[in-house]
């Protein structure tokens, strides 16, 4: 008996093994005597799970499943991020945005320009109106030309577009009429609250260093009194995933959770472009381990967080359902973010589009400019599926990993993205190897999730 190569084979450490299929999506618990003399029972098991396919069945099985992909596809809202300046009236000593970033503010005249290139890019890719977000963007997109922002409100009333307002807060109130105004285009406010309000204020002081917590604990109470959707980030680094529970009591001393325009979000910190451990970066195991403690400490608000940035363990978590099993899409992974999915695009100050947010201003992911439209980079930083990379279609994680992130391949020269990936699942499912073992049996295989494709009518 051959298990393939697709199969990742972890040891629990108490005879028993986890099995994750690539092709089949499946995981199992094993014990390790069955898989060294496999009875017939044991292989039909084994065939039924994925974990013994032949070649030419997992490439039929691979294509197959790109149909699931596909359908996911088809409800992914496109976000056109729209940058009314690069200025930021914080100091935020976490922030991913370089200082060399010197452009003016946006103008009405540029403005004008982009509103027509998005106009195009929806006529040509068939983009119906309710998958249609702007996304204000900056640095701090409310220190830019508030005609500018009403411009873009009143542009996107017209043409029944959402609007996404990213925000730290600050500004909110000196907007509240123009916001009252535009009531029905505002999707939502995504404002960050990083921690307890020391945590907080450490890594998100003014510019003259005054405090900030306050202000934001000012604008979402503003915000959801006055009815709008706050979905609130928290984006979780070194520096504040101690914190995080501490956070989530303060939380619950508001009346936010009660609120249904309030929901909590929280992110890993992924700046693929300079990960440093030194620095504020995470693991993505580390992080999601940090989630299902807080939600175990407080299940009463699990209805009210999502979870984001999963680049990879989304389709083990969920399948263990260690953070719920709220709506979202956990896999197969055939594309790894939504920029390079092709839903995205970053429209700078002066009219030049980046391929996603983290790489605002930077030349090598310049995918176009208003005056010129899209070019040739724009394809080739948003391919959309592993099976056409060369290197993604062949390697044996590409449903768990999706194709890597693009800026994170420019950066490092020889990065090694397969060994990276399984040190990331292996780094997590050591940190969980406790809770997977109270699922395993000494004597039969145990069966954790169900495959993507039902094998036994296939
Ligand atoms: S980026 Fe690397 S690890 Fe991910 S699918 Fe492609 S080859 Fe595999
Ligand atoms: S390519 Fe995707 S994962 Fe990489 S930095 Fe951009 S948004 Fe993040």
């Amino acid at each position: 008996m051959r298990i393939s190569r697709r199969t990742i084979k972890f040891d629990l450490g108490n005879e028993t093994a986890l099995l994750l299929n690539s092709t089949s999506g499946t995981i199992d618990i094993i014990p390790n005597k069955l898989l060294k003399n496999p009875s017939s029972d044991t292989i039909k098991k084994l065939t039924e799970r994925g974990h013994l396919l032949t070649k030419d069945r997992e490439k039929t099985t691979l294509i197959r499943l790109t149909e699931i992909a596909k359908n996911h596809g088809q409800n992914i809202p496109y976000w056109f991020y729209i940058l009314t300046t690069l200025r930021c009236n914080f100091n935020c000593p976490i922030c991913y945005e370089k200082s060399t970033h010197k452009t003016k503010d946006l103008n009405l005249a540029t403005l004008k320009k982009i509103i027509k290139s998005i106009e195009e890019i929806q006529k040509t890719q068939q983009i119906l109106n309710k998958r249609m977000f702007i996304v204000l963007f900056g640095g701090e997109p409310l220190c830019g030309n508030k005609e500018v922002i009403e411009n873009i409100l009143k542009e996107c009333k017209r043409r029944q577009w959402k609007v996404v307002i990213v925000t730290n807060g600050s500004l909110v109130k000196k907007y509240a009429k123009i916001f009252r105004t535009y009531r029905a285009v505002i999707s939502d406010f995504r404002i960050t609250l990083d921690g307890p309000k020391h945590i907080h204020n450490q890594r998100r002081p003014q510019k003259n260093n005054l405090e900030t917590f306050s202000l934001v604990e000012d604008a979402i109470d503003n915000l959801l009194k006055e009815r709008f959707t706050v979905k609130m980030q928290t984006i979780l680094g070194n520096g504040n995933e101690k914190h995080l529970k501490e956070l989530a009591k303060f939380l619950l001393t508001k009346n936010w959770f009660q609120n249904p325009n309030y929901q909590w979000r929280i992110e890993g910190s992924h700046d693929y472009a300079n990960l440093d451990p030194q620095k504020d970066e995470i693991s993505e195991g580390e992080m999601v381990k940090t989630l299902i403690d807080i939600l175990k400490k407080y299940p009463e608000i699990s209805a009210k967080i999502k979870f984001e940035s999963f680049k990879y363990l989304g389709h083990i978590v969920n399948s263990f359902e260690w953070l719920g099993t709220y709506k979202t899409y956990w896999g197969p992974k055939y594309g790894f973010c939504e920029p390079q999915k092709g839903y995205h695009f970053v429209f700078s100050t002066d009219g030049k589009i980046f391929h996603c947010p983290r790489t605002v201003n930077n030349k090598t992911y310049l995918i176009g400019t208003v005056n010129k439209g899209l070019n040739s980079k724009s394809k080739k930083y948003k391919k959309s599926s592993v099976l056409e990379k060369q290197k993604c279609k062949k390697c044996a994680l590409n449903t768990f990993c999706g194709g890597g992130c693009a800026v994170q391949k420019v950066c490092y020269d020889h990065f090694d993205c397969q060994k990276y990936t399984l040190q990331i699942i292996n780094e997590f499912l050591t940190l969980m190897r406790k809770e997977i073992t109270k699922r395993s049996d000494p004597t039969n295989i145990v069966y954790i999730n169900k495959p993507w494709i039902d094998f036994k009518n296939y």
